[in-house]
């Protein structure tokens, strides 16, 4: 086949699988889908829905400028718990009382994580490690590492391949019976690379530990089954596949088993029983409330809203269908325009193993990305030499795919 011929028949495929899509309806209720635009960081940072800008203009005319102070008792107190369980209903196959909007990821997942490691180390002193992998995102090992220094714990450290994940022997062969707590995540923001979450919590559960899962690139795009694969506790982002916005912030899950048990180390007025009663103590409420600390973030937990309506209409499985579809034609470009420049993908091939994006590596990548984001084009790039190809399956189609990955070859052929 010439060049020609190759990119044609690509042509063809891409309108084909639009043409066959069942969710490809959705992408016009995204602002800019009408641009020619290439969007490839859905994963980081979900586009707008165009009834966000309605819902947030709304909300400042009527609720806050119309109701005020007032908003509290009538709606705004009680939105952490309906929106994180309109979550767990949509996204993480969760049971209503076990979901939460609270802080930011980073702060929620520090929250958690303390949490787990101080009642499995009272239960049990001999516990004293906390296990987690070497390619996780920085903020969860830096997270774990400061934990470790405040709670006189140890941190695990497992060693993983950067173009895949924490296999099942990894954990084996690194928990037992020192072992506090684990933190995961379930889709790896660098390769991609899905965990096997079910098989994953089991290990951690024999050996006597408690998992907290990070779910922030998977939440929205990967179905999650929370409470059948018996976790724990979970953190996930909204601003990325759940369209929250820039700075939104994370919900949190903690089984309804252990809340009782917990006792997160921000001990704030948001986090009592009876918060108005303002009294001397602290003393933590029943059920997910104790996991607040303080004011809920009220503007940040407007746009996530618009999204998990879509994501409820479409229904996760069907979000994941397309998103195994857009990330294997993806791979199917990228094999047959890339890998002739010598590009290779460092994410798992096989599609049971993969999230949403897929990672794309050569020693130009750092360029390319400044070259593309400058047409237009706009996927992401992780160091040491990753082009991240994040693919949101309500808002991308199969031709903006095709074209994004033709801007990318033209970019690396110019650099090479
Ligand atoms: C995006 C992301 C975060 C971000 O945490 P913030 O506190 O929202 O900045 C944390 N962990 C993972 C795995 C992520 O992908």
């Amino acid at each position: 086949m010439t060049d020609t011929d190759r990119a044609a028949a690509l042509e063809a495929e891409a309108s084909a699988l639009d043409a066959a899509d069942a969710l490809r309806g959705f992408r016009d209720r995204f602002v800019g889908a009408d641009s020619p635009l290439v969007y490839f960081d859905g994963n980081s940072l979900g586009r707008p829905p165009a009834a966000t800008a309605e819902r947030l203009a709304r909300f400042v005319t009527e609720e806050w400028g119309g109701r005020l102070i007032r908003g509290w008792d009538e709606s705004w107190m009680g939105l952490p718990f309906a929106i994180g369980d309109e979550i767990g209903r949509v996204a993480l196959g969760a049971a209503p009382g076990q979901t939460v909007i609270g802080d930011s990821t980073t702060v929620l997942l520090y929250k958690l994580v303390r949490a787990a490691y101080a009642e499995r180390h009272a239960a049990d002193a001999a516990r004293t490690e906390i296990v987690v992998d070497r390619d996780n995102f920085p903020t969860d090992r830096y997270l774990v590492d400061g934990i470790a220094r405040e709670a006189g714990a140890t941190v695990r450290w497992i060693e993983v391949d950067r173009a895949g994940g924490v296999e099942p022997d990894d954990l084996r062969a690194a928990v037992g019976p020192a072992t506090a707590v684990v933190l995961l995540s379930h889709v790896a923001y660098r390769s991609g690379h899905l965990a096997d979450a079910a098989a994953l919590t089991a290990i951690a559960h024999d050996a006597g530990a408690l998992v907290v899962w990070d779910l922030c690139h998977s939440a929205g795009s990967v179905p999650v089954r929370a409470d059948a694969d018996g976790f724990d506790l979970a953190v996930g982002c909204t601003y990325k596949y759940l369209g929250g916005g820039p700075g939104s912030p994370a919900f949190g899950y903690v089984a309804e088993r252990h809340q009782a048990a917990l006792a997160q180390p921000i001990q704030g007025w948001m986090g009592t029983a009876d918060v108005f009663a303002m009294g001397p103590d602290y003393s933590p409420a029943d059920g997910m409330r104790r996991f607040l600390s303080g004011t809920p973030p009220i503007v940040g937990m407007l746009a996530m809203q618009d999204t998990l309506a879509m994501l409820a209409e479409a229904g996760i499985d069907a979000v994941r269908t397309k998103s195994i579809a857009l990330t294997s034609f993806a791979i199917q470009v990228a094999d047959a325009l890339l890998a002739p420049l010598g590009v290779t993908v460092a994410s798992p091939r096989e599609s049971a193993r993969r999230g949403g994006h897929v990672t794309l590596s050569h020693p130009t990548m750092r360029s390319v990305t400044a070259d593309l984001w400058r047409q237009d084009v706009i996927p992401d790039y992780r160091d040491p030499d990753g082009l991240r190809i994040g693919l949101s399956p309500l808002s991308t189609s199969f031709a903006e795919t095709l074209a994004g990955l033709r801007a990318v070859e033209a970019s690396v052929r110019a650099r090479t």
